[in-house]
């Protein structure tokens, strides 16, 4: 199904318009570099630049129209920063999601490796949930330099027992797919919680 999205940034944005679902956190995770912001990004590309380059905005809200349904996230962008900031205090990003993506680059076998630990992680801090996570292989236009190959992602997403997707931020492949697949695996969760 075709998508859109529209996005706005602001570090206060609990906000909703009260036509669209709940805002639903969406925490991004993974070693720097493996292209966390880039894959959001595209997501913020229409709205203010000039915040983005700041970094001003680590969470946005981000509205997408999935099978004919509007829904907005909340995403999260984490970097060394903050998750260092975060880790000693009660708001850590592994307590604040409704939902992950972790992200490892394909041309970067220790990302891969620390992706596995995030799951772990992940499951320890929120053992009794069922969150939906999407393991996120990134970079696979750089052909020549893969290091891990989407077998391997895929076998790894099974054994986490969460989807998988392999993108290219810079090439924008399957990056709107990555987005939509999260907010069809929120309203599966949802359903399954309201039946
Ligand atoms: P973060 O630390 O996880 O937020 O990573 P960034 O989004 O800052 O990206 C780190 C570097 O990888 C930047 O130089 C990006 O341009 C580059 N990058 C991100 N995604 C891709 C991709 O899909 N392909 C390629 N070739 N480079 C990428
Ligand atoms: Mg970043």
């Amino acid at each position: 199904a075709a998508g859109s999205a529209h996005c706005s940034g602001s570090l206060d944005s609990g906000v909703s318009d009260g036509r669209n679902e709940a805002h639903l956190r969406v925490v991004l995770l993974g070693d720097p570099g493996v292209g966390k912001s880039s894959l959001v990004a595209i997501f913020r590309r229409e709205q203010d630049r000039e915040a983005a380059e700041q970094q001003l905005a680590e969470v946005f809200d981000c509205t997408l129209m999935v099978d004919g349904k509007e829904t907005t996230l909340l995403v999260m962008d984490t970097d060394e920063r903050n998750m260092k900031k975060a880790i000693e205090s009660s708001d850590s990003p592994m307590r604040l999601g409704n939902a992950y993506i972790i992200v490892y680059s394909v041309t970067d076998r220790a990302s891969f490796e620390s992706a596995s630990e995030l799951r772990i992680q992940l499951r320890r801090t929120r053992q009794a949930e069922n969150i939906p996570i999407i393991l996120v292989g990134n970079k696979t236009d750089l052909v020549r330099s893969r290091e891990v190959s989407v077998e391997e992602g895929r076998a790894c997403a099974v054994v986490f027992d969460c989807k998988f997707i392999e993108t290219s931020a810079v090439l924008q492949h399957n990056v709107q797919e990555l987005f939509e697949g999260m907010v069809r695996q929120i309203r599966l969760r949802r359903e399954g919680a309201d039946t």
